[in-house]
């Protein structure tokens, strides 16, 4: 994050407030640590950060992955519902910032710390539509086809998720666009980045961007490359968030410019996604070089290709580390060979 983009998300969080049974009214510098103070919660405590980004748009942090909550006439949009655990929670953060009803989830990916208060967020909602009485007239829940595959049962095996919580509405094309609370909201496929159902969600009068696990400013990004994610689609998605956001030029001084929500860790701005997006690239480049070279997986490992940064992102222990990364750009690149 830059200075600028600092004091800018200061500003825009003058007002927070707490939520749920943990009440937890932060300071001036609560949202700048949203992302790190969700890493040292439990996801069932109830213990959120709400924080206000916009007039009419909120992130929730500290349910697992970061939800956006963009609110206006027509109801309410969440992207993301955070974990199954913290799903009371997560409802009872949105009842407290307004009371119109939620009409729209939209799932910026499968993963269970992004899809998993699915259920409950959509249930404590209402649709648009009547002729949506045959879903009990939950909230309409919104992904890319690739999430519901991912949601629902193979043949012969259970899912991993109740038929409640899968996606309701789904596409397969590049983009899928909404106008609702007077504003345009693009939903923008990137089909093979962290998996092969990402989506960005851009609210483009509050100048929001919803990047999900595409950007995660605590870790390296998690390429799952089980589940369809590669470096190179990695690095498209990165490019075209770039794209999407502007910053706060030629007046640098008015700290404006568009946001952007990660799906873990601080709120961005262009440039922060700019300096993640080099940061993949230079990596994806010495990877591919040290391949070209004719070195072995291990022997890449050992050349430490993502040194330099790995005090910031990396890790020796737990679900990603550095070594996963490594592995699963040298696996995307390998994978692309003819
Ligand atoms: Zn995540």
């Amino acid at each position: 994050m830059t200075p600028v983009a600092r004091s800018a998300i200061a500003l825009a969080a003058a007002w927070f407030f707490g939520v749920g049974t943990g009440v937890n009214v932060t300071g001036a510098r609560g949202g700048l640590d949203a992302g790190q103070s969700e890493n040292a919660r439990t996801a069932d405590s109830g213990d959120l950060e709400v924080l206000e980004l916009r007039p009419n748009f909120f992130m929730i942090a500290g349910a697992g992955g970061h939800i956006g909550v963009q609110v206006g006439d027509d109801g309410v949009v969440v992207v993301d519902t955070g974990s199954t655990a913290a799903a009371g929670a997560v409802v009872a953060a949105i009842k407290k910032i307004t009371s119109r009803p939620i009409r729209y989830v939209i799932n910026t990916s499968a993963d269970p710390d992004h899809v998993g208060g699915n259920e409950t967020v959509a249930k404590a909602g209402q649709s648009l539509f009547t002729s949506a009485d045959f879903l009990g007239g939950a909230a309409s829940i919104l992904s890319a086809e690739k999430v519901l595959a991912r949601m629902g049962a193979p043949t012969g095996q259970t899912s991993p998720f109740p038929v409640a919580a899968w996606p309701t509405e789904t596409f397969d094309h590049p983009r899928k666009y909404m106008y609702l609370n007077g504003e345009g909201i693009e939903i923008l496929h990137q089909p093979a980045a962290h998996t092969d159902g990402d989506v960005l969600v851009f609210f483009r009068r509050s100048d929001v961007v919803v990047a999900g696990d595409i950007l995660d400013t605590t870790r390296f990004p998690v390429i799952d490359v089980a589940k369809g994610g590669t470096i190179q689609g990695e690095i498209a998605a990165l490019n075209r968030l770039v794209e999407l956001a502007i910053p706060s030029v030629p007046i640098v001084s008015r700290e404006a410019g568009t946001l952007v929500i990660p799906g873990h860790g601080r709120v961005c701005d262009q440039l922060d996604a700019l300096e993640y997006r080099d940061m993949v690239t230079i990596i994806r480049d010495r990877v591919r070089d040290l391949i070209k070279a004719g070195r072995t997986l291990d022997q890449i490992k050992a050349a430490s290709p993502a040194r330099g940064y790995t005090r910031r992102y990396g890790s020796d222990s737990g679900p990603w580390t550095t070594n996963n990364f490594v592995e699963a750009v040298y696996q995307s690149l390998v994978q692309d060979k003819p």
